[in-house]
């Protein structure tokens, strides 16, 4: 993807806040054993996973968790000497890689095991690959449900230590940012109930994504998964207000007008011409579009200039989209998508709310061609 760094169109990611929520976790977590490793995956959950993993480093995250294997290489490619756990389900034809770079992955079925055992007698100068088992205790994605076989996958391993490391076991709360906790509830019992099979507990055993973190606190057991809150968004979306300290929003997006014109009534604005103007009105047009991350669904909604909402008017095309002004601004004026201008603020989750969906499919969804922009 080539990156639009001659356009003025930006994400601006703010390091310090990374750094502060990651240090208000710690100050929470204070006087138990618990680590953090902060969830990276999908690029840092849009804001460049590199950056973010210094700012991580700096604060005191004790490794790293991303969802696929690429992710981890490119930790240790940026020299990351830190653990790095894979969190989704690795291919056993990969393991020669996940050896060599000290990556640990996350094992979800005895067959998985039996079908890396095969592979991974092939190999010239094996160690141990470190091992998280996964147990699904009611979010129906991956993991062991049965204790039986559960306890037949920590036996294989210790079994076959030359080749596997038990290091870690956990599960994925389905409704940690839900404010009925009955579910979350059966899901921690659950666990409890399979983890309690095991002849011994693993070094880590964790369950806390920020939900489970900043709500279900007693739970957490030792390794903290944070990922959302660590960028400084309220994983309940509004659900749940309340939070044990107060979550810096990490990242901002804005651009700046680069036409603008002054339209009759009647006029048409975009693509499919759905817009008409009702009077003569200043129109901005802006470097920014669907191929961004800036769907079309949020046609009629508003970005920040000078303080003033102005709505996007017409539909988003790919590349660029137009607003209308209150008044005539000069090309170069700044636009802004999310963050502050004025008294006035565009949060994410007033984007996602309008956008029908959650903050994390937003940030996740600003495409590579965004600049970001670290201070
Ligand atoms: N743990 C697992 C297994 C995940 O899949 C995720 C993200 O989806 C997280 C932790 C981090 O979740 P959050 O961003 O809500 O903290």
């Amino acid at each position: 993807m080539t990156v639009g760094y001659l356009r003025p169109t930006r994400i601006l990611v703010d390091q310090n806040a990374i750094y502060e929520n990651i240090q208000n976790e710690l100050k929470d977590l204070k006087g138990t054993d618990a680590v953090i490793f902060p969830v990276l995956k999908a690029n840092a959950y849009g804001h460049g996973m590199i950056p973010v993993a210094e700012a991580a480093q700096a604060a005191g995250a004790a490794g790293f968790c991303v969802a696929i294997l690429d992710e981890a290489l490119a930790l240790r490619r940026a020299n990351f000497m830190e653990p790095i756990l894979v969190l989704g389900i690795t291919q056993p034809t990969e393991i020669e890689l996940v050896i060599a770079n000290q990556i640990s992955i996350t094992v979800g079925s005895l067959e998985w095991l039996q079908a890396a055992y095969e592979i991974v007698q092939q190999i010239p100068y094996p160690q141990p690959m470190h091992i998280h088992l996964s147990v699904d205790s009611g979010m129906g994605r991956i993991g062991f449900r049965d204790a039986t076989e559960l306890l037949a996958a920590a036996t294989f391993i210790k079994a076959h230590a030359k080749y596997f490391d038990l290091e870690g076991i956990f599960t994925h709360f389905a409704t940690a940012d839900d404010p009925d906790d009955t579910y979350f509830k059966e899901q921690s019992a659950r666990f409890n109930e399979l983890v309690a099979v095991l002849p011994e507990r693993p070094r880590f055993v964790h369950v806390s994504n920020s939900a489970t973190s900043l709500w279900h606190s007693a739970c957490n057991e030792n390794l903290i998964r944070m990922g959302i809150s660590m960028y400084g968004l309220n994983p309940s979306g509004n659900a749940i207000p309340e939070l044990p300290y107060a979550l810096k929003p990490a990242l901002s997006l804005e651009s700046e007008l680069v036409f603008v014109k002054q339209v009759e009534a009647g006029s048409k604005i975009g693509y499919g011409a759905t817009y008409e103007a009702s009077e003569s009105e200043w129109i901005g047009t802006i470097p920014i579009g669907y191929a961004d991350g800036w769907s079309r669904r949020m046609q009629g909604s508003t970005v920040l200039v000078d303080g003033h909402r102005c709505e996007i008017i017409g539909r988003v095309c790919m590349d660029q989209l137009m607003i209308r002004l209150p008044k005539q601004y000069p090309v170069g004026t700044k636009v802004v998508f999310v963050g502050k201008s004025g008294d006035d603020e565009i949060t994410l989750q007033e984007i996602a709310d309008y956008a029908g969906t959650i903050h994390y499919e937003i940030i996740c969804g600003l495409s590579d061609r965004l600049p970001r922009v670290y201070s």
